[in-house]
């Protein structure tokens, strides 16, 4: 079964197909990419929506952005991008605030004229002791960043709903991915470089996947041993990159990794547009999903083929992932942290294994962050193997 194979890949999200193009263009490696799902792209993969003309993005809101060169210029070999800047809006007691928090933000929730030295000032006050401070969980570095109101107003109860674990407990590094602003700029990014794929994320997939040194396999399941490319059968004999649940290749062996899951609840309206934006987050704990995508809005420069008659939107509500559920964030409290890190050390015995991405790291990834990985990993680990000259 593993004739004509060199490398194996586990896994057609955007680490997997990263990795699955350089080996075939750099290595000349014939390579094979399976997946569990039945379609190629992981959680970045979309679909049309044919009554509204919507581009869903079937795992959630996905939105490309990054500041790294090499990847921007990796990508753009697969894809153009839309002139689409991300911004979020976020409802609190029955009243629309621009995010992420900026001089709009504080002068709407303070009824005021601050400028932008005076929002400063205020913000320190509110902060109290930690002011200025650097806390390294998101509960007080939140407080640092924005004072207690508006933590309080915009974070807080976001927070809790999205992770449902004490923002004491939480690494302050989820917060920091929001910028603060004294200045009227709503970017949600703070990045170089953003957009949106302009025929679609999956059109870009296919395209890293489109040399013929690669086949995809779908519907394969690594661990299911009646198939013939699954775990006992392939690793040791052909290189592997694995970029599944790291505990579940272990078979849960030193416990389960803590993730959340998002339930996505879909709502269609008679209406062209229901909220005038893409994304609106809600605030506050009576109402139970964390944000509402209305996937038309991404797309703005689709208006003449879109349906103006009807829209799509889905809201998002997040809980505690079990086996059976797709897990999307890694919740990386201390002791989460501690269990990841035993089995990263049994990863890295493995033979000829490397493991990769959003599941297979445990981290809180980003695409460009994932994409850039995986350069990094093929270049240093990945390439050697596939080159060796000395026979092992
Ligand atoms: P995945 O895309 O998860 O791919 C892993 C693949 O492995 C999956 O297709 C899975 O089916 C397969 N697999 C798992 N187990 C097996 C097995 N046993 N056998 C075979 N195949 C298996 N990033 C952004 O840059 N911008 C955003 O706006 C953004 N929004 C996001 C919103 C949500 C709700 C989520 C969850 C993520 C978001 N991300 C966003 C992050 C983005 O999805 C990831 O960075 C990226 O898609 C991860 O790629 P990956 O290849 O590591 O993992
Ligand atoms: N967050 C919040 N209120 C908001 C938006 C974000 O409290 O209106 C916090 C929350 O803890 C969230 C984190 O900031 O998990 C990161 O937000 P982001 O929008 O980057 O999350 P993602 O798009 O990855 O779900």
């Amino acid at each position: 079964v593993l004739d004509g194979v060199d490398l194996v890949v586990v896994g057609a999200g955007l680490y997997g197909l990263t990795v699955a193009q350089q080996a075939a263009e750099r290595a000349r490696a014939r390579v094979l990419v399976i997946d569990v799902r039945g379609h190629i792209g992981g959680n970045a993969y979309s679909s049309m929506d044919e009554r509204t003309g919507a581009e869903i993005h079937r795992y959630g809101a996905h939105l490309f952005h990054t500041s790294n060169p090499r990847v921007w210029d990796y990508v753009n070999r697969f894809t153009s991008f839309t002139r689409y800047t991300h911004r979020v809006y976020t409802t609190h007691r029955g009243e629309v605030y621009p995010l992420p928090i900026n001089l709009g933000t504080i002068n709407q929730f303070f009824h005021a004229h601050y400028t932008p030295r005076q929002a400063k000032e205020l913000i320190a006050g509110q902060a109290g002791e930690l002011a200025g401070s650097d806390p390294s969980n998101l509960n007080d570095k939140g407080v640092s960043l924005i004072g207690r109101p508006l933590y309080e107003a915009f974070i807080k109860n976001y927070t809790a709903k999205q992770w449902d674990t004490d923002p004491a407990d939480l690494p302050a590094g989820i917060i920091k991915r929001l910028p603060v602003r004294f200045d009227y700029d709503n970017r949600y990014f703070k990045d170089t470089w953003e957009g949106l794929p302009v025929d679609g994320y999956t059109a870009w997939m296919r395209r890293m996947a489109a040399d013929p040194l690669i086949r995809v396999q779908l519907d394969t399941d690594f661990f299911d041993a009646s198939q013939p490319v699954n775990r006992d059968a392939v690793v040791g004999r052909v290189p592997v990159v694995y970029t599944g649940p790291v505990d579940r290749y272990f078979d849960y062996a030193l416990g389960d990794l803590k993730w959340r899951t998002v339930d996505f609840d879909e709502v269609r309206y008679p209406e062209a547009d229901h909220y005038g934006c893409p994304v609106m987050n809600f605030a506050d704990p009576d109402t139970p999903y964390t944000r509402a995508i209305e996937f038309k809005n991404f797309n703005p420069e689709r208006r003449s083929s879109q349906n103006p008659g009807e829209t799509v939107v889905w809201r998002e509500s997040s809980r505690a992932a079990g086996r059976g559920d797709e897990p999307y964030y890694p919740v990386n409290t201390a002791a989460d942290r501690a269990l990841y890190h035993r089995y990263a050390a049994k990863a890295g015995e493995e033979p000829g294994v490397v493991f990769g991405g959003r599941l297979g790291t445990y981290a809180y990834y980003d695409m460009h962050q994932v994409i850039n990985s995986a350069l990094v990993a093929y270049d240093k680990r990945i390439h050697p193997m596939l080159t060796r000259t000395d026979g092992q």
